[in-house]
């Protein structure tokens, strides 16, 4: 259940009205949603009369029982795409956004090599996981803390901003600390008690689709977090599986003017693990900005076969120089 206040009370109203609707429901949540003060009941427990209370109270402009799994992120609730800042950096339409660095943070020399590059071609983030979540236990699993410092170094050494991916509740306060953007991974989309707690982190969060997830629940998802106090979200298609294996992923394009048509959240794509093979990264790209996505995600690498994950869907630094032109002139 969703309240919002009319327009012209004080936060000192909205406060009180905040106090009020606590006698019904301590779990109440105020949320500044990109400027508007909404209130947000998770448990949806009142009672009729609780409810019409609530209702005729002086400051209540409506309450709101969305009829779909999402409202907040929708485009009913917000018509205009929403844009916020991330430091000097806008995110949103008119933008064209760029992430690029390794899977992994391998080691200082390594990560200092890829944002000596960024920094040269003007990429605002860089990426690289220090938590990694590998489908074999076998696998490199992040330097953890120590990645973290790495990146942090690198990128501000040259400027830039950090993505990287929190994989669990127990490390999230570790990774907010050094991130400017917190990524929530394909396998932890629907990961709803980390949703939950990222509402009470003040970074932007970059939200990708889970491999077999629907739009509409990945909507749902964002929802979560924007509903638990964090409107500030990025959504990226990574790529769903089909009944095709050729490779890795399947790039679904069409979700992106999809999203533009259900939601007014920003909307990235990620190549790299939409093919998982380095060939098709410039083509996948392109075919996402010409759709409309307002960024790319892509994995580079200063020796991609020697990459300790996901090497064969990084490109090499001296392509991305390349990849770059090609999706900025289709802006132009
Ligand atoms: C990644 O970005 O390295 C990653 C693990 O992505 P995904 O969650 O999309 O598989
Ligand atoms: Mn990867």
């Amino acid at each position: 259940m969703i309240i919002t206040v009319k327009p012209s009370i004080t936060s000192a109203d909205f406060k009180e009205l905040s106090h009020f609707i606590a006698q019904f429901d301590e779990s109440v949540n105020s949320l500044n949603f990109l400027g508007q003060n909404v209130l947000f009941l998770p448990k949806n427990t009142l009672s009729k009369e609780q409810v019409n209370a609530i209702e005729t109270h002086s400051a209540v402009e409506k309450v709101v029982f969305p009829p779909q799994a999402y409202q907040l992120c929708s485009k009913e609730w917000r018509n205009e795409p929403t844009s916020f800042s991330i430091g000097n950096t806008q995110v949103g339409p008119n933008q064209l956004s760029i992430i690029a660095g390794p899977c992994a943070v391998e080691s200082e020399e390594q990560i200092f090599t890829v944002a000596k590059k960024l920094a040269e071609l003007n990429v605002e983030f860089i990426r690289g996981g220090a938590y990694k979540p590998r489908t074999s236990p076998y696998s490199f699993q992040g330097l953890e803390t120590e990645g973290l410092k790495l990146i942090r170094k690198a990128a501000d050494a040259y400027g830039l901003k950090v993505v990287t991916e929190v994989v669990d509740r127990s490390v999230l306060d570790d990774v907010a600390q050094y991130a400017d953007v917190l990524q929530i991974g394909a396998r932890n989309m629907q990961n709803f008690f980390l949703l939950k707690e990222l509402g009470r982190i003040d970074k932007p969060i970059f939200l990708k689709r889970g491999m077999s997830a629907k739009i509409h629940e990945w909507l749902a998802a964002a929802e979560y977090i924007i509903a638990n106090g964090n409107p500030r979200i990025i959504l990226c298609e990574r790529g769903i599986r089909t009944f095709d294996d050729s490779l890795r992923n399947t790039l679904d394009v069409a979700a992106i003017p999809l999203i533009k048509d259900l939601s007014h959240l920003p909307i990235f794509a990620d190549p790299s693990h939409g093919t998982g093979n380095r060939k098709y990264i410039e083509p996948m790209a392109m075919a996402a900005v010409a759709a409309g996505a307002d960024g790319i995600m892509v994995e580079v690498h200063p020796n991609p076969d020697l990459a300790l994950s996901d090497g064969d869907q990084s490109i090499e630094l001296r392509s991305l120089e390349k990849l770059l032109n090609s999706i900025r002139n289709l802006r132009n």
